[in-house]
């Protein structure tokens, strides 16, 4: 058998791999320090009443001949795309088609399986630092050339840095496919309506596509920060768009996610709705019914309150760590319309410097920069989704290191 070089070429997925060593070896050296976790990219609350109860009545009429449902339909149950549709897209005045919406698993899945649709020579450009799934699901199909010193050969990183607000530079000539996400992870930034707008023009205007990654859109506050980028005018004719139920409502355990592919998504004569239909059908059945359910129950008006009331929460925790470290004189980026903070590590430290500091000194744990791309060098990443007390007592004990 001649195995996928690709994959196996790929560099080890060694960020987290360290990171819970690194913390193994301190609690076996200090069994007493209290270690409080601010790398956690996962939700902490648990599920809500409404999306509960919607899964235990969906579970019962499961157990009963006239309510068993066996395979549902491949893209999802109309009443939950119908569901999304009008909570998510008529509601900000966004016209979308039922078969524009595709149900999935996770927004995991989705966006490492969606570079399918590209050709095996397709230019990739990524902002940086990433969400690393876009890059080594590109990886695995070979586009991105060698791995060298850290960096793809065949990768065009779009660098986000204090310098530039955060705000990525276009792709350079010849790109196909650029991935945004915003709220951004790791950043924790936004682009504004005006920001996004350059890309869809510029994407427009070079036949490329955006895969737009809205995993976070539930943290985002106020009317001036696009939640889809279906709001940019002309974004359906370039711009695929990713969602998740995980971080809106606590389903990172349960799982569920939907993927928008416009119908006038067209590429070298090809409707990108059909060929993403035809590989989704062939290599996905479906959300289970009871995980369907619970996800509908996320738009009804209880839902929302509820779901709104955790996404507060995080919210403060975020607004606890941003303000503090601000005020201890850090550089804090991020946490506005995000469960993460972003910031510059003190002096001339790496990132991994500064993990070592936190750990040893203040027994925090965060994620360092570097693991999220070249641009993440010298930053740092802590995240809101420990409890108000724990992040309290977090950066009360950073303030005293930095
Ligand atoms: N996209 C981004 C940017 C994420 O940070 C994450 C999870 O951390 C995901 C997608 C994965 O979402 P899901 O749980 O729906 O697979």
């Amino acid at each position: 058998m001649k195995i996928n070089q690709n994959l196996a070429a790929l560099p080890a997925g060694y960020l987290f791999a360290e990171i819970a060593k690194r913390v193994k070896e301190y609690s076996a050296a200090h069994p007493d320090a209290d270690i409080l976790r601010l790398g956690i990219g996962d939700v902490t609350l648990p599920l809500v009443p409404a999306v509960v109860d919607a899964m235990k009545a969906a579970a019962d009429e499961m157990g009963t001949l006239s309510g068993f449902h066996g395979y549902g339909p491949d893209f999802g149950y109309d009443w939950l795309i119908d569901a999304i549709i009008a909570g998510d897209y008529t509601s900000r005045g966004i016209e979308m088609g039922r078969d524009e919406v595709f149900v999935s698993d996770g927004a995991k899945s989705d966006v490492g399986n969606l570079q399918e649709l590209f050709g095996p020579d397709a230019k990739i450009a990524v902002t940086d630092p990433v969400y690393p799934v876009y890059v080594d699901s590109n990886a695995m199909a070979g586009r991105l050339g060698a791995y060298e010193n850290g960096q793809w050969t065949n990768l065009n990183y779009l660098p986000c840095t204090a310098e530039n607000g955060f705000v990525p530079p276009l792709p350079e000539d010849g790109v196909d496919v650029v991935y945004l996400c915003y709220p951004n992870n790791p950043t924790g930034t936004v682009l504004t309506k005006e920001q996004l707008k350059v890309f869809v023009d510029w994407a427009l205007a070079h036949n490329a596509l955006i895969v737009y990654d809205a995993a976070y859109k539930a943290f985002i506050s106020g009317p001036d920060i696009p939640r889809s980028i279906y709001e940019i005018p002309g974004a359906k004719q370039c711009a695929m768009e990713c969602c998740s139920f995980s971080k809106t409502a606590g389903f990172t355990g349960t799982r569920c996610a939907y993927t928008v592919v416009p119908k006038e998504l067209v590429f070298d004569g090809v409707s990108l709705n059909r060929v993403w239909g035809r590989r989704q059908a062939t290599k996905f059945n479906g959300v289970s019914y009871v995980t369907q359910k619970a996800a509908a129950a996320v738009y009804t008006e209880a839902g929302q309150k509820q779901i709104m009331e955790n996404i507060a929460y995080y919210r403060e925790n975020a607004k606890v760590i941003r303000e503090g470290l601000a005020s201890a004189g850090m550089q804090v980026f991020g946490g506005e319309h995000a469960p993460y903070i972003w910031l510059k590590t003190p002096g001339t430290l790496s990132g991994w410097d500064f993990f070592d500091l936190l750990l040893d000194k203040a027994h925090v744990v965060g994620t360092p920069g570097e693991g999220f791309g070249p641009s993440g060098a010298g930053y740092f990443r802590l995240t809101a989704f420990n409890t108000l007390e724990k992040t309290r007592e977090a950066v009360r004990r950073i303030v005293e290191v930095v």
